[in-house]
């Protein structure tokens, strides 16, 4: 169907004025935060649908006439996952952003996709509540994207990731049938749990257009403490060694010597930069429990071999610790005229093994490397500094890339834990999982999807 028939069709369902076709405005839709991926095809149309009426009436007109549709929240995703490969149309949904209702007594939320995640998070929390899944760029962010992507962040250690959250979620199929799944209640065990098939499904079974949450009691208050290593098994020894200790905190993040010198550099917030390693080590609860929680992780740091640790003493000075540890991609971004990341996951006891892995396959193939990672998930985020027009750069990322995925599976780990497997991970995805598991998946998606019109070409081929 031409662009043109596209656009007078959607015309009939929504106002104009929600209607973006002009070739500059294509082309922003053709891409994503992924760097490094082209769309071979810009989309025809993109729409800003306003009620699940809407959605529902573009969806049976695509799928009557078997155009692609691909959802969009704010676009940020790391894996290509709303790159339009066959163009079509493109729904963004800011235009629905509404928190339609917050629960106290229930502890839950119900949220339009379009909401961003740090709202979501402000207003909960104005009511002593706390919704904990944070995908480090949780003020553009969107929740519709995060049930997508199956979005974790920092707080996973004690928390868990998006998919702890979601209780019910209503969603417009292909077809424009709308599927209520899972219920408004803490517990459910009525009949399958088909809203955890969405997430994670990266828009590629259903368009999400409401989700209710689950919500937790915001903790009395946070302290972060920030603890320097001079080499990399000390620091993922103290992980293990806090867990023995019956330690619990919210965070455990990592940051290697090359990104706590390239933090320091471009943003100075007085980071140890001679250190090999440094550990982000968020507690919460009830402040009369802080010096104890801090005495005792005090003492595993220093057994362990911490060679400094410094407490944050104000607001001010963790947020100046998590803004730098926030800004390591953005720093990485200035060494060279590219950056790419990756999510790879091992069990935690292998954490010292992938960090050292990656280190050794960077070196080998000349690539800067600032690695960062939630480590207490055993998580690693490497970041590689390169410039996507050298194609000898190029090539030897790739190469990188897939013995560090090699690595991550011998290790017992897995592609991705937070990101997702868009386009930039589906060539792997058969090393990672089971043919049959694979197979099903397939069926699975031929069920919801006959006519594969929701994003095609993500995660796998059909
Ligand atoms: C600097 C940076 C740091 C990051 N760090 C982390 C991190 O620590 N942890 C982490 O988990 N993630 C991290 N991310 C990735 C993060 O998961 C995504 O950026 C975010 O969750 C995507 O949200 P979005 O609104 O931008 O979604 P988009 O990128 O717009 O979309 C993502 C996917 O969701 C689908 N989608 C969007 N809305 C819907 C809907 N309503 N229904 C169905 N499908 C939909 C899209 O089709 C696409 O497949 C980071 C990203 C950046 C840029």
């Amino acid at each position: 169907m031409t662009k043109i028939k596209i656009k007078t069709e959607l015309e009939r369902i929504l106002p104009k004025k929600n209607i973006l076709s002009a070739i500059e405005e294509c082309y922003v839709y053709s891409q994503d935060g992924t760097n490094g991926l082209d769309s071979p095809k810009l989309p025809d149309v993109i729409v800003f649908p306003e009620t699940i009426e809407e959605v529902q009436s573009i969806m049976k007109f695509a799928n009557a006439h078997k155009v692609p549709v691909i959802a969009r929240g704010a676009g940020t995703n790391l894996v290509g996952a709303c790159i339009p490969m066959r163009g079509g149309i493109v729904i963004n949904f800011t235009k629905m952003n509404k928190i339609i209702d917050i629960n106290k007594t229930n502890m839950t939320a119900k949220v339009q996709p379009g909401v961003i995640v740090g709202e979501l998070q402000n207003r909960v929390s104005e009511q002593g509540l706390f919704f904990p899944p944070d995908p480090s760029n949780l003020k553009v962010s969107t929740i519709g994207g995060a049930i997508a992507q199956s979005a974790g962040g920092p707080k996973t250690f004690k928390y868990g990731t998006t998919k702890d959250y979601i209780l019910a979620l209503k969603v417009v199929l292909a077809d424009g049938t709308i599927l209520e799944c899972g219920t408004n209640t803490i517990k459910n065990a009525t009949g399958y749990h088909l809203e955890q098939l969405f997430i994670g499904s990266e828009g590629t079974l259903g368009i999400v257009v409401e989700a209710t949450l689950k919500l937790i009691p915001k903790p009395e208050s946070t302290k972060v403490v920030m603890a320097y290593f001079d080499d990399i098994d000390s620091a993922t020894a103290s992980v293990t060694n806090m867990i023995d200790s019956n330690i619990y905190p919210s965070t455990i993040d990592f940051m290697n010597n090359n990104t706590l010198k390239t933090v320091e550099k471009f943003y100075p917030a007085g980071l140890l930069t001679d250190k090999e390693a440094a550990l982000i080590i968020e507690i919460d609860g009830f402040e009369s429990s802080f010096d104890t929680q801090i005495s005792r992780l005090k003492n595993v740091l220093i057994t362990t071999g911490a060679s400094n640790i410094v407490i944050s003493q104000t607001k001010e000075e963790q947020e100046k610790i998590w803004t730098a540890r926030r800004a390591s991609f953005a720093a990485t971004a200035k060494l060279k005229p590219d950056v790419v990341t990756n999510d790879v996951i091992v069990p935690r006891e292998n954490i010292s093994a992938l960090v050292k892995g990656i280190n050794s396959i960077c070196e080998k193939y000349g690539l800067i490397i600032c690695i960062v990672g939630h480590i207490g998930d055993g998580n690693i985020h490497p970041q590689i500094a390169l410039d996507l027009n050298n194609k000898e750069e190029v090539r030897a990322y790739e190469n990188a890339k897939k013995e560090l995925y090699d690595l991550t599976l011998n290790l017992g780990g897995t592609l991705s834990a937070e990101h997702g497997i868009g386009l930039d991970k589906k060539a792997f995805l058969a090393n990672a999982i089971p043919a049959e598991t694979l197979d099903y998946m397939k069926k699975m998606k031929m069920v919801f999807d006959p006519n594969n019109i929701l994003n095609p070409e993500k995660i796998f081929d059909i």
